[in-house]
């Protein structure tokens, strides 16, 4: 199969900035967290387990397909040459919010649908074990969401991403399968 990350130029960013609880990957593999998120992620295996889905929603080119559906025509071309073009390297000058509402108005920052959650939960587990990362920590971020969740305003990755019990239920089934079937690469 072809290597769908081959014209990927890598990139990450930590964007100082602890009110926002949020983390993404474009398509074209521009990373970004937000200090905010690491409340949550705790650990490298959290924040492997983060980054490992988010990759998998880039890799999947999940908004493009989305885009694609309901959206305007060029949108997928929009989200290509952003992520090419260098734009997120002004992120830390910045608060981030301009980048948020950008994203926002592309469909980056929007709930991606149900079976591509699921997708990028499954991709998330297998890349995050490939790379040597401990995948059991994975459930333990979306019960510390769910944490975070209580009582207030719920974070910005739970309104992309909507924890459920039955999400929870699903990564622990697929957890003892990506162990044994994608052990680290050494
Ligand atoms: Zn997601």
């Amino acid at each position: 199969m072809e290597d769908p990350t081959a014209n990927f130029q890598w990139e990450y960013i930590l964007i100082d900035n602890k009110k926002i609880k949020n983390a993404w990957c474009m398509p074209g593999g521009k990373i970004a967290f937000y200090t905010g998120m690491l409340d949550i992620t705790k650990n490298d295996n959290g924040l492997a387990a983060v980054m490992g889905h988010e990759i998998a929603h880039a890799v999947a080119k999940h908004s493009i397909e989305r885009a694609s559906r309901g959206m305007a025509v060029n949108i997928g071309t929009t989200i290509i040459d952003i992520a090419s073009g260098g734009v997120l390297t002004d992120i830390n000058r910045t608060t981030g919010q301009n980048v948020v509402g950008l994203l926002s108005e592309i469909g980056i920052m929007r709930p991606f649908n149900r079976k591509q959650e699921s997708e990028a939960d499954y991709l998330g587990l297998i890349f995050s074990s490939l790379s040597g990362y401990d995948i059991r920590e994975t459930t333990k971020i979306w019960e510390r969401m769910k944490e975070a969740n209580k009582g207030k305003e719920p974070p910005e990755f739970l309104s992309t991403h909507p924890s459920s019990d039955n999400r929870i239920d699903k990564i622990n089934e697929w957890t003892n399968k990506v162990l044994l079937e994608y052990p680290p690469i050494s």
